[in-house]
């Protein structure tokens, strides 16, 4: 499932694909995409208008239009949004069609169907989203919020990485990959941990998340749904059974929340 990496990657693609283009006429192949808007208010609110930026919060991308509407996309498990250089052969899965005026087309690719693409009047997009934490790449992102966001949460660091409305953007892929850089063991009560601890899990989850960016920027070049980042190193995430690339102990896996941990039982070792 696509976490901040993927999507700022996505982002990044359209920034230069898309910026500047025009929609000139958009053709709804599966109407749930685009629920509850209805499709020819969806079409009338964005036919003619200009994309002007590509930007991202959290997990979600927005294309804002040069007519006080934004196009508000979230990929959930499958989706992908990139640029088809003819918008005469689009992909089998295309759930949204949007061809420029260049004849180009946007298109919304997802096989599951899960993804949501929304028309939304700009002035009104920041009171629809749900409740969202700081972006933990931010330049305004100190240790010191983090450390003031940590200390309020009684949930386990593992669950506590994954609420949206603490930290943004990370899933469960990155929120292991960041307790391991920090030595943190998943299921240790979040504000209980010192604050020597609570800097390394600043630091990891900087870290991960900027490794991995570049690597799902190449994962993404090609056309196609969702891509694993298959060139990010993982330490401990869907390695159960396999050696920890840092004390060789075997990776080992736990249920939280209704998934899977993946967790270095020695490197991570204690609740504290
Ligand atoms: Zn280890």
């Amino acid at each position: 499932m696509p976490e901040l990496p993927e999507v700022e990657a996505v982002r990044r693609r359209l920034q230069r694909d898309a910026v500047g283009a025009r929609i000139v006429h958009s053709d709804v192949r599966r109407a749930g995409t685009i629920a509850p808007q209805e499709v020819n208010a969806f079409r009338a609110s964005i036919e003619g208008a200009r994309i002007i930026d590509a930007r991202r919060r959290a997990k979600h991308l927005f294309l804002p239009l040069d007519n006080g509407v934004t196009l508000h996309m979230h990929l959930r498990m499958t989706g992908n949004v990139y640029v088809l250089p003819d918008c005469r052969f689009p992909p089998l899965r295309a759930r949204l069609l949007f061809t420029l005026e260049d004849g180009r087309a946007l298109t919304f690719d997802d096989p599951r169907c899960l993804g949501r693409v929304h028309a939304v009047a700009t002035d009104d997009l920041a009171a629809s989203l749900p409740p969202l934490g700081p972006e933990p790449l931010d330049g305004t992102f100190s240790l010191k919020t983090f450390v003031d966001i940590a200390r309020k949460s009684q949930m386990p660091a593992k669950l506590f990485l994954m609420d949206q409305s603490k930290i943004a953007g990370l899933g469960n892929i990155y929120a292991a990959e960041a307790l391991y850089e920090a030595r943190i063991h998943p299921a240790a009560p979040t504000a209980a941990l010192s604050t020597v601890r609570l800097g390394r899990l600043y630091s990891a989850i900087r870290q991960v998340l900027e490794v991995a960016i570049p690597c799902c920027e190449r994962a993404y070049a090609k056309p196609g749904h969702f891509a694993e980042a298959d060139e990010y190193p993982m330490a401990v995430y869907g390695r159960e059974g396999l050696p920890c690339p840092r004390c060789r102990t075997l990776v080992a896996r736990m249920a939280q929340g209704g998934r899977s941990t993946y967790f270095c039982p020695r490197c991570q070792r204690g609740v504290l």
